[in-house]
């Protein structure tokens, strides 16, 4: 008998009959004996809808009252999917996030996990039920209702497998599992059958979009090992695990592109200690995540001016504009650009660390694309570019045809 946490998200619960399918595949392995609890997104495109009635009525709501509506959506689905196994004749209870312990803290729609107390899913489990969490949410010590960032299910059922000691956490989505590049994109992609957390983690935060990247970093931290597979068919996913010796025999794990990500350039800054930290330190506290940056020469007499450019995810760019507009006067710079239509490319592979020439061979086989390198930026087992969005797709496919075939 095996303690089992299978999440499934948006799109494996998107109608009713999805929902049915899911509630056979549980009703399957409890069966077997197994203690299953199952962890549920909303079904697909309801977050997104909710987000949009709430900025019909103003650009930036209100981020208490954004957590007190974003998570009706999986409380729709976890009710939906109790009824399902209930059609089954299978016990099972639905739990929202407060309910199954799961405790956050107060940073609205961005909380971080800050402790989970099973009591009432281990109750229920002895008692002979299947137990449906509504991933994505949580409560403060206080009890107000919070949201996980984008995705968010994710990490809900990685973090319920790690304090329930799991022996199996299966993330279950519309795909079979990590690929070397999106397939509708590069056709030629393979599935891994494993691959390393932080892998794994630069794949998910690039674009690859198969995870939310704080899950795998939690995943990481407390050894949680998963499998990513999909909700439509039997086949074995791919592990996501600690990194092997062996898994360094292979130079680049996979491609990913990037479409959210905006950039910011701040013409005209005064080159003089404390400015970009005055700069950052204010996108930080307004929980704006910066990714790449990168500074110019700079130039002009007196005060030298330079320019500076990060990108940052299109959701937060309307946040990042209102920190620079609030610091345009104090700071003295002379004018903010925005691009949306940029790509971050990446590679990435443990293998890197052993291998030499791999930005080498990237920037040659962008060149031959006809692709201009806009920022670089790498890490020990990663090289992301921003390129034109415009050529994001075909650079893509060169990038892998070169590094995987
Ligand atoms: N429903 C939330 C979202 O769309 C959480 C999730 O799907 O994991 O971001
Ligand atoms: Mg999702």
């Amino acid at each position: 008998m095996a303690l089992i946490v299978q999440k499934f998200g948006g799109t494996s619960v998107g109608n009713t009959d999805r929902i049915k399918n899911v509630a056979i595949r549980v009703a399957k392995y409890h069966a077997q004996g197994d203690k299953i609890i199952v962890v549920v997104s909303a079904m697909s495109g309801v977050t997104d809808n909710l987000i949009k009635l709430a900025k019909e009525i103003m650009p930036l709501p209100n981020e208490r009252e954004m957590d007190m509506l974003l998570a009706t959506g999986e409380q729709q689905t976890i009710a939906l999917t109790a009824i399902a196994l209930h059609a089954l004749n299978i016990p099972a209870v639905s739990l929202t996030g407060a309910q199954a312990g799961i405790v956050t803290d107060v940073v609205h729609t961005k909380a971080k996990i800050h402790n989970i107390t099973p009591k009432k899913i281990h109750e229920l489990l002895d008692a002979g039920n299947v137990v449906i969490v509504a991933g994505f949410q949580g409560e403060t010590k206080d009890g107000q209702i919070t949201t996980l960032g984008r995705g968010g299910s994710d990490l809900t059922a990685i973090a319920l497998a790690a304090a329930l000691k799991a022996d199996l956490c299966q993330i279950y989505t519309d795909v079979d599992g990590v690929y070397t590049a999106d397939p509708r994109l590069v056709p030629s992609a393979t599935k891994l059958a494993e691959i390393s957390y932080d892998e794994m983690l630069e794949l998910a935060s690039l674009g690859a979009k198969v995870m939310q990247s704080r899950s795998v970093e939690f995943a990481k931290k407390f050894g949680m090992v998963f499998e990513v597979r999909s909700s439509l068919n039997e086949n074995p996913g791919t592990i996501v695990k600690e990194e092997t010796k062996s898994m360094e025999d292979v130079v680049i794990r996979g491609v990913a592109l990037d479409k959210n990500q905006a950039k910011v350039t701040l013409v005209g800054v005064p080159d003089k200690p404390g400015v970009a930290a005055k700069i950052f330190k204010a996108l930080g506290d307004a929980t704006v995540n910066v990714d790449m940056i990168v500074q110019n020469i700079s130039h002009g007499t007196g005060t030298p001016q330079t320019d500076i450019s990060f990108t940052v995810e299109k959701a937060d760019l309307l946040k990042a504009q209102k920190v620079i507009d609030g610091l345009k006067k104090e700071v003295g710079l002379r004018d903010v650009i925005i691009a949306e239509k940029i790509g971050k490319l990446s590679i990435v592979g443990v293998g890197m660390k052993s291998h030499t020439g791999v930005a080498g061979k990237l920037f040659e086989t962008l060149a031959q694309a006809g692709v201009n390198i806009d920022m670089i930026s790498t890490s020990e087992i990663k090289i992301s570019v921003v390129i034109d969005l415009a050529k994001g797709e075909a650079a893509t496919k060169a990038v892998h045809a070169a590094f995987i075939g």
